[in-house]
């Protein structure tokens, strides 16, 4: 077996919990704006957004949409499908909605039992992350995730997004690691797996509800503390 030393993780839906994050930051919002009359029910609003901040994220990382206009527009189109034009609204939701979000610390089931382990092996960890500097900041630091790695590198600080490979490039090289000794560990087999592919670095992909796909991947884990058996 090859002996990594680098080990790069993505932190949404790897590390920190966003989907259960997200979900509990919008439910306050939803109470604080009272929402109820817009929506039909808190669901409808919670998934509405989803829709549309997935697309956005998307369009972003295609270079179709700037990062501070998807932060309104997925608000404003989260209100647009229940038939109210609102920009005030929207920009106020989306301000709340970063405010409380990143502050939530849950985490993915052994997330922090898995960096302990492996920084008890010395390994070098870091974050590759496409969030904004200083939302992934509240949230590493919120859910004590920051003293466990030597750095975080943001689509902002590197300049660079997943899955294009200057962003694996550039945490690659400022580490003076050798692309044979990393290793990328990730949930989105697009963005975090097949980027880390075509730049050459070995993946793992972390894939809890154990998707069906046909790409060609290092390694598969469905649980984090699987790692282990790797590292
Ligand atoms: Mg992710």
């Amino acid at each position: 077996m090859k002996t990594y030393r680098h080990i790069y993780f993505d932190l949404d839906r790897t590390l920190w919990d966003y989907d259960n994050n997200s979900a509990e930051a919008l439910r306050e919002i939803y109470d604080q704006y009272q929402l109820a009359p817009v929506f039909a029910s808190f669901e409808a609003f919670h998934s509405a957004f989803a829709k549309y901040n997935d697309q956005l994220w998307e369009d972003f990382r295609e270079g179709r949409v700037p990062k501070n206009e998807l932060r309104i527009r997925r608000f404003g189109l989260t209100l647009e499908e229940f038939g109210r034009t609102d920009t005030e609204l929207a920009t106020q939701l989306n301000k709340s909605f970063l405010n409380v979000s990143p502050r939530k610390t849950r985490l993915l089931p052994g997330a922090i039992d898995i960096l302990e382990y492996l920084r008890g092996k010395r390994y070098k960890l870091y974050i590759i992350t496409n969030g904004f500097t200083h939302i992934q900041r509240l949230k590493t630091e919120g859910s004590g995730l920051s003293p466990y790695f030597e750095r975080m590198f943001t689509s902002d600080n590197v300049s660079a997004h997943k899955p294009h490979r200057e962003m694996f490039a550039r945490a690659v090289t400022w580490g003076n690691a050798r692309k044979a000794d990393c290793l990328m560990v990730g949930d989105d087999l697009q963005v975090d797996i097949i980027g880390a592919r075509n730049y050459g670095m070995d993946q793992v992909y972390y894939n809890p509800q154990q998707v069906p796909h046909n790409e060609k991947v290092t390694f598969e884990i469905k649980e984090l503390s699987e790692l282990k058996n790797i590292l």
